[in-house]
């Protein structure tokens, strides 16, 4: 038996029908079928309006085109897209439909069912913000979390970092800004993404950026909240992370400055070695290529404080920040801005 946890069908949406927004439990007959949404319009009732008036009057019933429940044997599935250390993401599409969508599998015996109900719940959230990776629904079968998301068809930005050594300042600058946006998006309902890293950020084809992998990240985290807990990748963690302290969403900030650094130079500004990393990030100053701007080196100082009462984003609106200037945050929100350059395509 497998229970659906959620779901959000793009095809519903399309349709424009109005249904109740409640979560459903749906119990499916075959073990690997996904259902979706689709469900026959329901019979006018003999009290409607229409039979009220009399049968000459009845117009000849009209099936509607409805979705088709959507089963594995519907399903092609290309190729592996990539995988992480919870999940395999396949690229799939389904018979009839044009549009491919990228399903993250994930086994039950690798994570725990509250972060996989966190992440089924953040990538419903984020379908309010285009840097954000979003999903048309979540599923699970006994053993399995399915994720059905949108296909980000441009790689990476660990691999986009890979493919040129290092990114152009003002390639920097766009993605960093839009990670900001994609940031202050989730900040501002409460969630804190915990993982924020190049294989983490996936690029669109036209080159946007989207924040992708909710698995790791806390919810409610509103006010003064702190929370505890050791999450993420070593090399991207917050100092206050490390020292297992409390702490709230200045940890997401450091991981930027971690990642705009990465993006800027191809390497991090602590070392990375499994025994020297912790150290270096509690005791070391954050270390740049001296050919840094000025702007970029006072951004990362920032960005790197190891007190998070200091750090920007929680100290101050880094959409202010100098190396931020030529940045139009308003027309960047509604993706108005367009990329400098387009990610090399990826064969899949
Ligand atoms: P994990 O939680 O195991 O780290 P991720 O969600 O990070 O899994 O996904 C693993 C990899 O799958 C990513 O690094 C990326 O290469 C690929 N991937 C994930 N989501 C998508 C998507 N929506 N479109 C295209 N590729 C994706
Ligand atoms: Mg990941």
């Amino acid at each position: 038996m497998k229970r659906r946890i959620d779901d959000v069908s793009s095809s519903e949406e399309k349709s424009g029908r109005k249904r109740k927004k409640k979560r459903r439990i749906h119990k499916c007959s075959s073990s690997e079928e996904i259902k979706m949404e689709g469900r026959k319009r329901p019979r006018e009732s003999e009290n409607s309006a229409t039979s009220e008036r009399g049968s000459e009057l009845k117009r000849p019933r009209v099936e509607e085109e409805l979705p088709l429940p959507v089963a594995i044997s519907n399903c092609t599935i290309h190729a592996e897209l990539g995988s992480g250390t919870y999940g395999r993401v396949w690229l799939v599409s389904l018979q009839d439909r044009i549009q491919h969508m990228a399903i993250k599998v994930i086994k039950k015996s690798n994570t725990n069912t509250s972060n996989n109900i966190t992440e089924a719940r953040v990538l419903k959230t984020a379908a309010g913000c285009p840097y954000l990776c979003s999903a048309y629904g979540s599923f699970q079968t006994q053993g399995h979390v399915l994720h059905a998301m949108e296909y980000v068809s441009g790689g990476t930005l660990w691999s986009v970092i890979k493919n040129s050594v290092r990114l152009e300042n003002d390639l920097v600058r766009f993605y960093a800004a839009e990670l900001v946006c994609g940031l202050q998006f989730l900040h501002s309902n409460g969630i804190i993404h915990r993982d924020l890293k190049p294989s983490n950020v996936l690029v669109t084809n036209e080159g946007h950026i989207k924040i992708a992998d909710f698995g790791l990240a806390a919810e409610g985290i509103f006010g003064n909240k702190k929370i505890r807990g050791r999450k993420g990748t070593p090399a991207f963690m917050a100092p206050e992370m490390l020292k297992k302290e409390k702490y709230n969403t200045g940890i997401d900030w450091w991981s930027l400055g971690i990642t705009i650094c990465k993006m800027a130079s191809g390497t991090l500004p602590f070392k990375e070695g499994k025994a020297e990393c912790r150290p270096s990030i509690l005791l070391a100053e954050p270390c740049f290529p001296e050919w840094f701007s000025a702007e970029l080196q006072d951004l990362l100082q920032r960005l790197l404080k190891k007190d998070p009462k200091e750090r920007l984003g929680l100290n101050g609106n880094i959409r202010e920040h100098p190396f931020f200037n030529t940045i139009d945050w308003v027309q960047l929100e509604s993706q108005n801005v367009p990329p400098p350059s387009q990610p090399v395509a990826v064969s899949t």
